[in-house]
């Protein structure tokens, strides 16, 4: 009896010696090395997990951009969003790196097409989703490139930076937006754009995307932009595209001049966080007094649609 618990114990321990073994060696051949840089970058980003940065997670992007600094010494196309230039400036230094800093973005929403500029003249009641609606008709206000106002994007926001002004039907971005693009994803008429914030939070872009001809955009909407051309042809600096009867301002080149604003016919240019312009007073020449016209001592005429069109384009982003 003695002897089979002594074997049984013997050939148990061999076997188990044996296993550790085996494993010991499988463990090292096949060990992963893991960069203990990894954990130090994941801890330095905002663990927002949103995917504004193009990979599905703070971790994947923290093993993603470690690899890259080791492997090309360079961080070109990995940035937070969220947390921004300071946040990638932690980054770079856990990996021995420098970067440039990037210019904030914002996301702006490129429809204007309000209730009062695009009246309905249908009812949608299907389900509340943009997507949805996008598959089934052109919207209550007929232009199939407008905002169809059910609010994907808003839902689609992890910052609460987004919200559905109830007055206009439109979406309207507030200053907690970091960017992280999870709007422009949702949104199925590609209406919002991320867009440099520009100096001192102004910028000038065209809120409209509708690309048929003017005579069809400006008949269910009259603030469309309508590919006339005038902007295009005011631009000192070559900032003004205009393809498929549809402007487009490279917020590269812009150097919000404003001219554009001040041409555009059909006000589908905006112009944000700027002062309202002063009135233009425009001087009559002087007239010889005759007998004939003595109404000629008039008194000046003020312009004022450009500034009511500065006060409204600001009015209507906030
Ligand atoms: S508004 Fe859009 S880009 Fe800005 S934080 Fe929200 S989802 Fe991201
Ligand atoms: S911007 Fe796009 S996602 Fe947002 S409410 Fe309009 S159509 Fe829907």
């Amino acid at each position: 009896m003695n002897h089979i618990v002594i074997i049984s114990v013997v050939v148990l321990g061999i076997l188990g010696l044996v296993s550790a073994v085996i494993l010991y060696f499988v463990a090292s051949k096949f060990k992963v090395y893991e960069d203990p840089k990894i954990d130090e970058v994941e801890a330095a980003l905002p663990s927002a997990n949103c995917g504004g940065c193009g990979y599905p997670g703070c971790r994947a992007f923290a093993e993603n951009a470690t690899k890259s600094a080791s492997k090309n010494h360079s961080l070109e196309g990995f940035f937070c969003p969220v947390g921004g230039n300071e946040v990638m400036q932690k980054v770079a230094g856990i990996l021995g790196l420098e970067i440039e800093e990037k210019d904030p973005m914002i996301a702006v929403v490129r429809c204007n097409g309000s209730y009062a500029h695009s009246p309905g003249k249908v009812k949608f009641e299907g389900v509340t989703s943009c997507a949805f609606a996008h598959a089934l008709y052109a919207g209550e206000g007929g232009c199939q490139y407008g905002c169809l106002g059910l609010g994907d994007c808003v839902a689609a926001c992890e910052f609460d930076a987004i919200h559905m002004n109830p007055e206009t039907g439109l979406p309207v971005v507030s200053d907690k937006c970091t960017a992280c693009g999870a709007c422009v994803i949702a949104c199925p008429r590609d209406i919002i754009e991320l867009r440099k914030k520009g100096p001192k939070d102004k910028r000038i872009f065209v809120s409209c995307v509708n690309k048929e001809k003017g005579a069809i955009a400006i008949k269910n909407c009259d603030v469309a932009c309508i590919g006339c051309g005038k902007c295009e042809k005011v631009c000192e600096f070559d900032a003004i595209t205009i393809t498929s009867f549809l402007s487009y301002i490279d917020f590269d080149k812009c150097r919000l001049c404003r001219k554009c604003v001040e041409v555009c016919p059909t006000n589908s240019i905006w112009e944000v966080n700027f002062k309202p312009r002063k009135p233009k007073v425009i001087k009559e020449p002087e007239k010889k007094e005759t007998a004939k016209k003595p109404e000629a001592a008039k008194k000046p005429v003020e312009k004022t649609s450009v500034a009511e069109k500065s006060v409204n384009t600001k009015k209507s982003e906030k």
